[in-house]
């Protein structure tokens, strides 16, 4: 039989399916996870026209004593149903801001580490309070943090997540829309959020070579970015002529298995070159 507790079954039965089962265990085990330290951030780079890291996008990663690593793609969801997910997010805000200095000792103090925050955190009023105050408590400069919020999270929570991002900004941070052009089918609130970039998803990347509309479709992403004076960065880029494509085309940064997987801090390569001003 099963047994509700707050919404959350914690008895298995013999009837409920292996997935649900597994969504179950890992929904009980975040806690632990914090508690015991089983998550790490990885960063994959973010490069400029000329292949400099001008930034790092932080992705959280967990390895489970039992069950071995489990993906974001994976317990994100399971947190985000579980409401667990903002204790995720204020690990992994602090830990970026706790690591952040190893990356601009290292690369340069102007670089820029990106935090993903889910749907589910701009409800609660506390996020900026959170943020500020690992800011304060890691001496953290807010222009050296970017964070990513999805199309859809931000509308959902339009009033609260425009209120954020106006302080956010104000503190020097910059805002991107993640996973842009795969959710709202109008565009007309553009012109009213608060943003500085829009990440191109990688289904449009990846066909960049095999789909005439798919590159109809980067190129006035692209061309809208630069109309709005917004920046613009594009995801999963895998091959060198996606890269040449993406940069003949005006596109700012990318990101992608070309460049480096998501790495340990250690990991990361280094620049051959500085970061140049703004
Ligand atoms: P996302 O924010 O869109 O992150 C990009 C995902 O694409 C990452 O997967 C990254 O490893 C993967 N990726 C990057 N370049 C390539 C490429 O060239 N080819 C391919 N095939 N994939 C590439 P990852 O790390 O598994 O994260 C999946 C999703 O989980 C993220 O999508 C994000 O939505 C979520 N996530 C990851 N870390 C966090 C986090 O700390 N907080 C929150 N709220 N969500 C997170
Ligand atoms: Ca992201
Ligand atoms: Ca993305
Ligand atoms: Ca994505």
């Amino acid at each position: 039989s099963k047994a509700r507790g707050r919404g959350v079954y914690t008895i298995f039965s013999p009837e409920m399916s292996e997935s649900h089962k597994r969504k179950i265990m890992i929904a009980n085990s975040i806690d632990t996870a914090i508690e015991e330290n089983q998550f790490c951030l990885y960063y994959q780079p973010k490069v400029d026209g000329n292949g400099i890291q001008v930034g790092f996008e932080a992705l959280i990663r967990w390895h489970h004593p039992e069950m071995g690593n489990i993906m974001p793609g994976e317990f994100i969801l399971v947190a985000e149903q579980s409401g667990k997910i903002t204790a995720i997010t204020q690990w992994v805000i602090r830990r970026a801001c706790e690591e952040l200095h190893q990356i601009t000792d290292r690369f340069s103090s102007r670089v820029r580490v990106a935090i993903n925050l889910s749907v589910h955190d701009l409800r609660h009023s506390d996020l900026f309070d959170w943020i500020y105050s690992a800011f304060q408590e890691y001496n953290v400069n807010p222009r050296n943090i970017e964070f990513e919020v999805t199309e859809s999270a931000y509308l959902d929570n339009f009033d609260s997540s425009e209120k954020l991002f106006k302080r956010l900004h104000n503190l020097g941070c910059k805002i991107a829309l993640d996973d842009f052009g795969t959710g709202y089918s109008s565009l007309s609130y553009l012109t009213q959020i608060t943003i500085d970039t829009l990440k191109i998803d990688r289904q449009f990347v990846t066909q960049i070579e095999t789909s005439e509309r798919c590159r109809l479709v980067t190129v006035s992403i692209i061309d809208l970015a630069k109309r709005l004076s917004l920046k613009i960065c594009a995801e999963g880029v895998e091959t060198e002529s996606q890269w040449d494509y993406l940069r003949a085309q005006g596109c700012d940064t990318v990101q992608g298995y070309l460049f480096s997987k998501p790495v340990p801090l250690h990991e990361l390569k280094d620049n051959h070159q500085d970061i140049p001003h703004d």
